[in-house]
């Protein structure tokens, strides 16, 4: 068996590698070694960086996966969330309770004035500002439904992403350990 004098990647002590072997421990620093043989060197390299260097890669990827997943749910969530908004001539806008509120309220004043100024003429104009109150109130209930809807589907959306941020930081965690 002929032997082929080689340098240990970990500590540079001279190692008689037989020519067959793939893999060696170092007599003087116990390092794991492979035996690389490219087409003119052959050199000595240390098992437990391959090793680190492949968990590596793949902890990579499932930190990647775990990103990707992020992205994703903002996306689904932007779609989302664009069937909330209601349009206006003022642009649209997501539906708030506080705005609801306002609304009917303003729509109340509104009928109240036209019911007070249309009284003084005929009683059947006054009537129409019981409707505009009507109007308003079931304007301002449905508004303010369809925002606190908006409000838990949006919790749901940041609960949903705080997870999966937890799990990436979790694998990030992993890598970082050693
Ligand atoms: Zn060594």
């Amino acid at each position: 068996m002929s032997l082929e004098r080689m340098i240990c990647d970990s500590c540079g002590a001279p190692l008689d590698v037989p020519e067959s072997a793939r893999f060696v421990t170092c007599r003087h620093c116990q390092t794991h070694l492979r035996i690389r043989r490219d087409e003119s060197v052959h050199y000595t390299e240390q098992l437990e960086q391959i090793e680190q260097h492949t968990r590596k890669i793949s902890e990579r990827l499932e930190n990647v996966s775990a990103y990707q997943k992020v992205e994703a749910l903002d996306r689904e969530w932007m779609i989302q969330r664009e069937g909330y908004k209601t349009y206006s001539k003022n642009g649209s806008q997501i539906p708030s309770t506080f705005g609801a509120v306002v609304g009917g309220i303003a729509m109340t004043i509104f009928g109240i004035f036209w019911m007070a100024n249309a009284s003084r003429h005929s009683s059947g104009m006054a009537f129409f500002g019981v409707l505009f109150i009507g109007a308003g109130i079931a304007m301002s209930v449905y508004q303010f439904a369809s925002a606190i809807r908006y409000q838990e589907a949006e919790s749901r959306y940041h609960q949903r992403r705080a997870r999966l941020l937890d799990q990436a930081d979790e694998s990030l965690d992993l890598r970082n350990r050693d």
